[in-house]
């Protein structure tokens, strides 16, 4: 871990430049090559962080996703829902039933007028 590194020269901690694979004390300034178990841990670490930040990103797209399509359905419902209230099937049959009717007892009082 790098919490266990100490400047080999005075035991001071250390800042770890993983970039340039070296430490340097806080102290006395004195650089060192990181041990390679060392850049290995780092490196490891890293990856394990990046996976995380990844399988994070992934759920969140997933969920804005599964949102997306549950507003979509939503919206579709809503629609059919409102379609159904302003132009309803039946009435609109049942206007042109009686209108038919209307025109039927019209021309049948015609009828009976000749
Ligand atoms: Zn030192």
């Amino acid at each position: 871990m790098s919490e266990d590194i100490k400047c080999k020269h005075c035991g001071g901690d250390v800042t770890i430049d993983v970039q340039k694979g070296i430490y340097t004390c806080n102290y006395c300034g004195s650089s060192s090559p990181l041990p390679v178990e060392e850049l290995q841990q780092i490196e490891l670490e890293r990856n394990i962080k990046q996976e995380h930040i990844q399988n994070i990103k992934q759920k969140r797209l997933n969920k804005v996703q599964i949102i997306c399509i549950v507003a979509i359905f939503s919206i579709i419902a809503i629609a059919l829902i409102f379609t159904k209230l302003i132009i309803p099937g039946y009435k609109y049959n049942k206007a042109t039933h009686l209108m038919k009717d209307q025109q039927y007892m019209q021309a049948q009082e015609i009828f009976q007028r000749l």
